[in-house]
């Protein structure tokens, strides 16, 4: 359907975007996840033809939208200021498409109607804007960019102004939406939490390039760099350094015939099975996770003690015999009990490799 092939757009001689290329199919929600300024409305911009690429194309059905304008796009947009229209009430809001199109009255009422349903706000039609929360205004935008029948939706950070519970709340709306109607979306936001939700397909935006393209599964899985891990909020992101390899006999070699190393950290020396090739020296960043099948055990001084969900999110630093701590970052775990401020526990762990 949408089809993106290397988009390059610089502003005032700094490239922002350098190389786009990606597609979304029928029914299929891609998210857009990168932090605040990389470019991501920037992006949606030029897809609604709202702004220019300096190269590259934009094509839907295989047709280049290079000519067309915004409105002949068939594109609906969803923005975190809501964007409607205060001296309208939320009828002639959602009816605002339709109209422009010049569809028979009776046939407005109708499809008002039925988008005012969709997103459970019936009823409402003849209040005004400004009476309505943000999330039932958040959820007016949606019927409005929904009733002309959009070829694709797009949305730019839309719960960026709600609270927590709403956004959660919508969040589970706008998915069920996008299921039922089969809309092509692309979803923009800098909120991992929110694109591990709404997404079938999550996009890495970093530097002006996309550096992961995947499931949330497969992203979360591998995240495949030291930056997108952050993003991710996966938190135990560690420098090490090679200090030897099962290629030169320090190491029994891995199960799987692949490379083993020892890595040595901050918090231990882990053991390392890698499918790159690592020399003596080398320094490399590793992923840190939590693991009962882990062959390396640490041991750490618990540092601070958060109630998150139905875990304990544990702030650990690594500490030496002395009960020291020695790491710079800290490490962040998940138990079910909370452990004692002070205290030093073991943690089964295993290391990844995020060259
Ligand atoms: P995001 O939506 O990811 O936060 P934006 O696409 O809004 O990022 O902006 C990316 C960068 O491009 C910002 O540094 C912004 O200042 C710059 N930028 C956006 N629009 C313009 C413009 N019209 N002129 C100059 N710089 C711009
Ligand atoms: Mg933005």
């Amino acid at each position: 359907m949408l089809e993106i092939r290397n988009l390059f757009k610089s502003y005032e001689n700094k490239p922002l975007l350098r190389g786009i290329s990606f597609s979304v199919s029928r029914g299929e929600t891609i998210c857009l996840l990168g932090a605040s300024g990389s470019g991501k409305s920037t992006l949606l911009r030029m897809i609604a033809g709202l702004e220019f690429p300096e190269s590259g194309q934009i094509l839907f059905n295989k047709i280049d939208l290079a000519q067309t304008p915004p409105h002949a796009r068939d594109f609906g947009l969803v923005f975190q200021d809501y964007g409607l229209f205060p001296h309208l009430n939320i009828f002639d809001n959602v009816a605002f498409g339709l109209k422009m199109r010049n569809i028979p009255a009776a046939k407005i009422n109708s499809r008002v109607a039925e988008m005012m349903d969709l997103v459970n706000l019936q009823g409402f039609e003849k209040r005004k804007v400004t009476d309505l929360s943000g999330g039932e205004q958040q959820r007016v935008a949606l019927a409005r960019a929904l009733a002309p029948q959009p070829r694709l939706l797009m949305f730019d950070e839309p719960l960026g102004a709600l609270d927590k519970s709403l956004k959660d709340d919508l969040l589970n709306q706008i998915r069920a939406i996008l299921h039922k109607t089969k809309i092509p979306a692309i979803y923009v936001t800098h909120d991992q939490d929110e694109a591990f939700t709404i997404a079938d397909r999550i996009l890495l935006l970093h530097d002006g390039e996309i550096i992961r393209d995947g499931t949330p599964d497969e992203v979360w899985k591998n995240p495949n760099s030291a930056w997108a891990a952050r993003m991710l909020g996966m938190g135990n992101v560690i420098e090490g350094v090679v200090t030897s390899s099962s290629a030169q006999g320090g190491v029994p070699a891995a199960e799987d015939g692949g490379e083993s190393y020892f890595i040595k950290t901050d918090v231990g020396i882990f053991t390392l099975s890698c499918r790159h090739k690592h020399s003596k020296g080398e320094k490399i960043s590793l992923l840190l996770k939590q693991s009962e099948e882990g062959d390396d055990e640490i041991k750490l001084k618990v540092e601070d003690v958060l109630f998150k969900q139905d875990q304990f999110q544990v702030k650990l630093r690594g500490a030496d015999l002395s009960g020291e701590a020695v790491s710079k970052g800290g490490l962040v775990i998940h138990l079910k009990d909370a452990p004692k401020i002070g205290q030093i526990i073991r943690v089964k762990v295993q290391v990844e490799c995020l060259a």
